[in-house]
């Protein structure tokens, strides 16, 4: 993993020319009226380039040019953006700002206000991740940032982005990775692998013996027909604080066919990203031990790859889930919620503060949010409402929906305590319903982030890196 280095200094905006770098980044509220205090040749190259239309996005947003003369920086990148707006506005705007300096190894960004250094450091550092499995792309340049303003930086701002970026960049690997390649047994291995990086960290891995043993046959029962069977990962990361854990739960289908309830045939190639759950888990671990959060958390990885096949468990078969509850499998399709019930239940052993779930549920979260808000349902209205506020300071915005109890008279059963679908009303409240049955004891989220995960901005399918900022914002508070 490549990991920027960061530099903070306090300097005065008229030696700005002696500021050493490629391409010197910095944001005004608008390119018409430039701040007074930058060196006269700046403001000058500025104002004649905006007329020369050199603009490099449609809305006009951001100005790329060559440093004046005198400046040791070669590049300039001014973006008209008011660094005071909500991150959520601000995090898109960086980001294209940042992806036009990752062709230059070193960066500077003229900070005018103290504030979005998070954003900006974590944007720079998602920069740096490029996919190389199977095909060789090439590395980013982008090695250094160096922060400069009239009032020194927080260094700690941008330790705490990098951090993030580092986690997010952990998930967009994992989640891109093939279904062959991206096993569970694969997962359980880069656990070990994470254990060894950090001291702060260590991996403990459940092989399906263990889960016989442990009774997590719904976890078991998804994986029936696969000849990679399931895991469940635990890491621990040990933080300098006391007290108890917040817990985060990841659904890891390394790949979903729907089982005996086949999908279709089109876009199957995108449920190598049903483990982004996981991946958001994995990252959020990483980040933890980079920015060294206090208080401690574990993740639960419940990994399984959902196939068709002689022994796959088919829809009708009635399981006993570790709690006890007895389950109706109507939909082998519906296995997220399977996998994580059981996981949801092993929780219940640390004695947690509070416990979130991360998965790709439901397809009837797209409809419901499109791609733009991660679904958040909870028994905790306390719980939910720090979550959403994490959201949105982080930029990585959630959206509540309700889990009334007239929902959950969807997963009636005949045969069963309750039945793994509620059919097509309301599909990712009544999966949030059946998920609260197994979270009784503690305060709980579900995050359902299967319209964020991969947006598929112009069939493009890149994994987002979501999920990621909002619980870093949560567990830093
Ligand atoms: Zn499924």
């Amino acid at each position: 993993m490549k990991k920027l280095k960061i530099q903070v200094q306090k300097i005065d905006p008229k030696a700005l020319a002696e500021v050493s770098c490629d391409v010197l980044l910095t944001a005004v509220p608008s390119l018409k009226k430039l701040p007074k205090n930058w060196p006269g040749n700046l403001r000058s190259a500025v104002t004649k380039g905006f007329k020369a239309g050199m603009v490099q996005d449609s809305d006009g947003a951001l100005l790329q040019l060559p440093a004046p003369t005198g400046f040791k920086a070669r590049r300039l990148i001014v973006l008209r953006q008011d660094l005071k707006a909500p991150h959520h506005e601000l995090a898109k705007p960086l980001h294209r700002a940042l992806a036009l300096a990752a062709s230059s190894r070193a960066a500077a960004w003229w900070a005018p206000e103290p504030g979005a250094l998070d954003v900006l450091v974590r944007s720079a550092q998602t920069q740096t991740y490029r996919y190389t499995h199977g095909k060789k792309n090439p590395v980013a340049r982008l090695e250094q940032i160096k922060l400069i303003g009239p009032e020194r930086p927080s260094r700690r701002e941008a330790e705490f982005g990098r951090a993030v970026g580092c986690g997010q960049n952990l998930m967009r690997e994992l989640s891109e990775l093939p279904g062959n390649v991206c096993t569970p047994e694969y997962l359980a291995r880069r656990a070990r692998t994470l254990g060894g990086q950090y001291r702060q960290l260590t991996a403990k891995v459940h092989t399906p013996t263990q889960l016989k043993r442990l009774k997590m046959n719904t976890l078991l029962q998804v994986g029936l027909g696969s000849g990679h069977p399931p895991r469940l990962i635990e890491l621990h990361y040990k933080g300098a604080g006391r007290g108890r854990p917040i817990v985060l739960v990841g659904k890891g289908i390394t790949f979903d066919t729907g089982g005996i309830s086949l999908k279709p045939g089109a876009k199957m190639d995108e449920m190598k990203f049903d483990m982004s759950g996981a991946a958001a888990v994995f990252g959020a671990m990483l980040a933890c031990a980079e920015a060294e959060i206090r208080s401690p958390v574990i993740g639960l990885i419940a990994a399984a790859e959902n196939m068709p096949d002689g022994l796959a468990g088919r829809p009708g078969d009635v399981v006993t889930t570790m709690s006890g509850k007895t389950v109706e499998i109507l939909n082998t399709d519906a296995e997220g919620r399977l996998v994580l019930c059981d996981a949801l239940t092993f929780a219940q052993r640390f004695k947690p503060r509070a416990v979130i779930d991360l998965a790709t549920l439901t397809g009837a979260c797209v409809v419901a949010l499109g791609h733009v808000a991660t679904g958040l349902m909870s028994n905790d209205e306390a719980l939910a409402q720090v979550l959403l506020e994490a959201g949105q300071r982080s930029g990585d915005r959630a959206w509540q929906l309700p889990l009334w109890p007239e929902y959950r008279q969807q997963l009636h059963s005949e045969y069963a305590d309750l039945a793994n679908i509620g059919g097509a009303p309301a599909g990712t409240i009544t999966a949030g319903c059946f998920l609260q049955e197994f979270a009784e004891e503690f305060p709980w989220a579900h995050l359902d982030i299967a319209g964020t995960a991969w947006p598929d901005a112009m069939g493009r399918k890149r994994s987002s890196g979501c999920a990621v900022p909002l619980l870093m914002e949560y567990l830093r508070s």
